[in-house]
């Protein structure tokens, strides 16, 4: 604690300092307990030596967020005189760059493909690990992800049985820390999913996917999926010979559409983007062989591009096939299509499909990688910004509650040593994660 309290609370009036440190001490104590994330939130004001505006890809100085309840209800110059400090919990954060927590808009949170025992193919993981111990994985990974700043996800399925909304509701009770979620439940895809099977084995592919090769399957899917707690319909297009068609995309669109919400489709081919563009999708995820009028297609229809550019050690880490100047050729595809999304205009967020594993490194660092890729396809810091705050909570539908340090939002905030507007690099040393209101991370250490 002594610790905390030296790097975060500099001297001021003795009797402030006192009466601070006893609350920090309060608010550490509290987020340290055995249940620490079902204490209530807080009031907090924060001090924010530099307080980051992803929107305008601006920065202030010394600048005051104030909480209540867990929503941001003022922002502003900080307003006390030196040495003095506000009522209640506070958070002196002056040598800190602030900004709004990350979204990391394609996740697995129960998929860990591990090359030593699955051979890095997911077909061999869905087989080894069994649904609970995928909710498991999953609370790690939440965990995890939150501690590095990921305030908000969407998790688009491959958890088994339901995995993903099991670990959603978990963490919206209070009972596990992680991120806020939405959620695709089962994979709707055509026979086979993204799997190759053998006709004696013909049901290995079930739960990963949910087969739906009908119009009447389409919507049976689709609305069991939402009677089992998806947020949102994830539908694989073009893994199989056979793609589904511009009218069974429709179809999908339509029947999400009456219950209020959307399709995300995985796209791999130029014709399965074109086939979801005019069926009316919301998202392609992947989309690595879009050519210039198919990206142009996704702006006029206001289709967002989950982009999730590999590297070249996540495609051969996470694929079959060992052929690196093929692992390569396609990496650089992903690096080019975003160059060219970002030239064009089409709107675009941060999504990581990280599902590897490798010694030393965890699934929060592994998400970090793919801003090599943003680097390397010229993306400048603010833009890349915007792509895991506010365009990804606009994209989720999720821009009148996060994604900005702004009143009425949701006080989701992170802070680090230097400046992620230079260079997002920073954001791998963010060291204060505060969620919903709730202190759960202050230099290195976290609440569980
Ligand atoms: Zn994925």
């Amino acid at each position: 604690m002594r610790e905390l309290q030296e790097s975060f609370l500099h001297a001021g009036a003795r009797r402030a300092a006192t009466h601070l440190l006893a609350t920090m001490s309060m608010t550490l104590l509290a987020t340290l307990t055995l249940f620490p994330w079902a204490t209530t939130a807080q009031d907090l004001t924060i001090r924010a030596g530099h307080l980051v505006d992803v929107a305008r890809g601006t920065a202030l100085t010394d600048q005051e967020i104030v909480v209540r309840d867990g929503v941001i209800v003022g922002t502003g110059p900080w307003r006390h005189s030196p040495g003095a400090t506000p009522d209640g919990a506070f958070l002196d954060l002056s040598d800190r760059y602030v900004m709004p927590g990350l979204f990391d808009t394609h996740t697995h949170m129960s998929l860990v493909v591990d090359r030593q025992k699955d051979g890095g193919n997911f077909f061999v993981t869905s087989l080894l690990d069994n649904t609970p111990y995928r909710a498991i994985q999953g609370v790690a990974n939440a965990r995890d992800m939150l501690a590095a700043g990921f305030t908000t996800i969407r998790d688009v399925g491959n958890s088994g049985n339901y995995g993903d909304t099991a670990l959603k509701s978990a963490i919206t009770e209070g009972l596990v820390p992680g991120p806020t979620m939405h959620t695709a439940g089962r994979i709707i895809a055509p026979f086979g999913g993204q799997f190759f099977l053998q006709p004696e084995k013909r049901s290995l592919g079930e739960p990963e996917y949910f087969y739906a090769d009908t119009p009447g399957e389409i919507v049976k899917a689709v609305r069991e999926n939402l009677h089992f707690g998806a947020d949102f319909v994830k539908i694989v297009v073009d893994d199989q010979r056979y793609i589904y068609s511009v009218d069974e995309i429709k179809l999908f669109v339509d029947e999400a559409r009456r219950a209020g919400t959307y399709i995300s489709a995985h796209c791999w081919t130029e014709q399965g983007a074109r086939n979801a563009i005019a069926g009316g999708v919301h998202t392609i995820e992947h989309g690595p062989y879009m050519p210039n009028d198919v990206l142009e297609a996704a702006r006029e229809a206001g289709v967002w591009i989950v982009g999730t550019e590999f590297t070249v050690e996540g495609l051969s880490q996470s694929f079959t096939g060992d052929d690196l100047s093929a692992i390569e050729a396609e990496h650089e595809a992903f690096v080019d299509r975003l160059r060219r999304a970002h030239a064009l205009g089409v709107p675009y967020v941060f999504g990581s499909d990280i599902v590897y594993t490798k010694e030393g490194e965890t699934r929060s660092s592994l998400t970090f990688t793919i801003l090599d890729n943003f680097r390397k396809a010229g993306i400048p810091p603010a833009d890349q910004l915007r792509a895991m705050t506010v365009n990804a909570a606009r994209m989720m539908g999720l821009d009148n509650e996060r994604g900005q340090i702004s009143e009425g939002l949701a006080a989701d905030i992170v802070a680090m040593p230097s400046n992620p507007l230079e260079d997002t690099r920073a954001l791998e040393d963010i060291d204060v994660v505060v969620k919903d209101g709730r202190l759960f991370r202050m230099a290195g250490r976290t609440g569980y």
